[in-house]
């Protein structure tokens, strides 16, 4: 099958390193700004960044609708970060008017490990990349409170707790993995989406 071409959405936040991660693995990218370039991808990584803010600049840009339909009938996404919390059913913590598009049934709270620790590293075992451990950064990281039953813990910190979650050909990660060389999991999106 011919490699898919895949989107980022690039209204603010970390799009730079997530379009050379996914060129590094030899897909053609799109940066998605309107409507109009997410008609030409065939599935979409949600940075981070600042998720009350990419949910306004979505709406400004009439591109939420667009993106919760194309969401709705199965389109492959892979949310890092504010990217995850944009992808859940529901936002703890989150200001009154922000918006996200329920592609993946979990509840997350925002900066929900900035309580203790603002940002943080670790190595984390991840399911289905059993080869070596993943080196994962944390900025300002949501936590997932609920997870429903069709949700798969990828993996998780502490006693627990999820930072990695997909249901379907959605994928989450609470930490960024574009900052890392490490491109097991934009490779395990894209290898999601061929199956
Ligand atoms: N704290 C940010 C938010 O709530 C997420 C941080 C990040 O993406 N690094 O949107």
């Amino acid at each position: 099958m011919a490699l898919p071409r895949i989107g980022v959405l690039a209204l603010q936040g970390a799009v730079d390193l997530h379009v050379h991660a996914l060129e590094r693995l030899g897909v053609e990218t799109v940066e998605v700004r309107r409507a109009e370039h997410l008609a030409r991808v065939d599935g979409l990584v949600l940075p981070g960044g600042e998720s009350s803010t990419i949910s306004k600049l979505l709406v400004i840009n009439e591109l939420f609708d667009p993106l919760a339909e194309r969401l709705a009938v199965g389109m492959p996404a892979f949310g890092t970060c504010a990217g995850m919390i944009m992808l859940a059913s529901e936002i703890l913590d989150g200001r009154d008017d922000q918006l996200s598009f329920g592609a993946i049934d979990i509840s997350v709270r925002r900066n929900a490990f900035g309580r203790q620790i603002d940002s943080f590293e670790t190595d984390l075992n991840v399911i289905g990349l059993a080869e070596a451990p993943v080196h994962a950064v944390f900025i300002r990281a949501p936590s997932v409170e609920r997870v429903g039953p069709g949700v798969e813990i990828l993996a998780a910190v502490e006693e627990g707790r999820p930072v990695a979650c997909r249901q379907g050909q959605v994928l989450v990660t609470s930490f960024h993995p574009e900052l890392s060389p490490d491109l097991r999991l934009h490779e395990l999106f894209i290898k999601g989406m061929a199956a």
